[in-house]
């Protein structure tokens, strides 16, 4: 039997290693899993692990109010190397690139425990976007034994840089968020969760058939700041212009992003600023929603498959599959080129006759059940 940790503490970590649990969990003859808590936004991971009915194990609370990159850093390399070094797993996996993933890894590699990588491959080339998150998974990278390439393109990155583990193997899975996207909007649509702003947006939609819902969302460090300010003044300015649509900006609670939100954008009419949704209501959300405005990496990869326009508020993407299908595009957070893609994208959404076809460029739902052949597949 193999002895799998995960670790996770942040949402996406939450929502793309749920269902690789599920599909360790669901072969307990052949694995034993323990799942550990790094603490980080216990707030927004708990209810993703409940609609999952996932139980973690261990809860290391990492987080300080204010801490600095270095002091989470240190201190998560200490607290894990104790974990793992009682735990001793055969296999520690971390996704993608947060300083407790990069830290994980750090701290598995001293101990010898070999690590697996979920979400590998991902590049911008740009040492400064995301940051640190391009270094976090450049660390990764170096140590890991397995690395999960979500897709063709980000397993030719990883080929591309020199390998220190001789043995290691890049396979090339799809994402789990996929996986997870697909069996949570399945369930939703037949057991919807009840939600106060989903209701009014549908109320709103089915007033006027013109009627268009843009879903806002933005966190991103590198846009702390003038460029956020930049973001809320030409959302402000559409939303203002046009009655016709309504603005949904669940406000992520890093104080950077919520006091410049609540200030810019608290007095808009039709701009709802609302606390982050719980990973189920948001999907619903994104399933009713026309146009996504966002800089979130996981947002980028779900609104395709369900058939969504997404305009990334980045200079940058690490997953440029998704700019192939039409369906999203990188327009930064200058306001020019912010307000004509919005604008545009409304326009086009109220003259076509159908929804656009849902695209799969990250994957087709069976991501979790490819990594977990490849654990059992002769080790590295
Ligand atoms: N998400 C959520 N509630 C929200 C906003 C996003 O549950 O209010 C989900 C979303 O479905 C996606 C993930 O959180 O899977 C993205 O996480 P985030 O934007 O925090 O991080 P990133 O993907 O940029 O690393």
């Amino acid at each position: 039997m193999l002895h799998v940790a995960l670790v996770l503490g942040t949402r996406p970590e939450a929502i793309k290693l749920a269902p690789l649990i599920l599909a360790l969990r669901a072969e307990p003859r052949r694995f034993r899993t323990t799942v550990v808590l790094s603490g980080q936004h216990a707030d927004l991971v708990a209810p993703i692990l409940a609609f999952f009915d996932i139980r973690a194990d261990i809860d290391i609370n990492l987080m300080q109010p204010n801490q600095s990159l270095a002091s989470l850093t240190s201190r998560a390399v200490t607290e894990l190397h104790r974990v793992l070094g009682e735990l001793e797993p055969d296999w520690v996996v971390v996704q993608g690139d947060t300083t407790t993933a990069m830290a994980c890894a750090l701290a598995a590699f001293y101990l010898k425990i070999k690590v697996a990588h979920l979400e590998a491959g991902l590049r911008t080339n740009r040492i400064d976007s995301p940051f640190p998150e391009e270094i976090n998974r450049r660390f990764i990278s170096q140590i890991a034994a397995l690395h999960w390439a979500p897709t063709a393109a980000s397993a030719r990155a990883l080929r591309r840089e020199a390998m220190p583990l001789p043995h290691a193997r890049i396979v090339v899975t799809g994402n789990t968020v996929i996986d997870a996207l697909l069996l949570g909007v399945a369930r939703l649509r037949t057991a919807p969760v009840p939600d106060a702003d989903r209701d009014r947006i549908a109320a709103f939609l089915a007033a006027d058939q013109r009627h268009r819902f843009v879903l806002v969302t933005g966190h991103r460090r590198e846009n702390f700041g003038e460029p956020l300010r930049q973001i809320c003044r030409t959302l402000a300015r559409l939303a203002a212009a046009d009655q016709r649509a309504l603005f949904l900006y669940p406000v992520h609670p890093n104080p950077n992003v919520r006091t410049t939100v609540d200030e810019m954008l608290g007095r808009v009419p039709n701009i709802v600023l609302t606390a982050p949704k719980n990973y189920p209501e948001f999907l619903q959300l994104l399933d009713l929603s026309h146009v996504i405005v966002t800089d979130s990496g996981g947002v980028q990869e779900e609104a395709p498959a369900l058939g969504k326009v997404v305009l990334v508020t980045r200079d940058t993407t690490e997953r440029p599959e998704g700019l192939k299908t039409g369906l999203v595009k990188l327009v930064g957070h200058q306001p020019t080129r912010l307000l004509a893609a919005v604008r545009s994208a409304l326009v086009a959404s109220r003259r076509a006759r159908r929804a656009p076809k849902p695209a799969f460029p990250y994957g087709d739902g069976a991501a979790a059940a490819r990594c977990v052949k490849s654990l059992l597949a002769k080790s590295p």
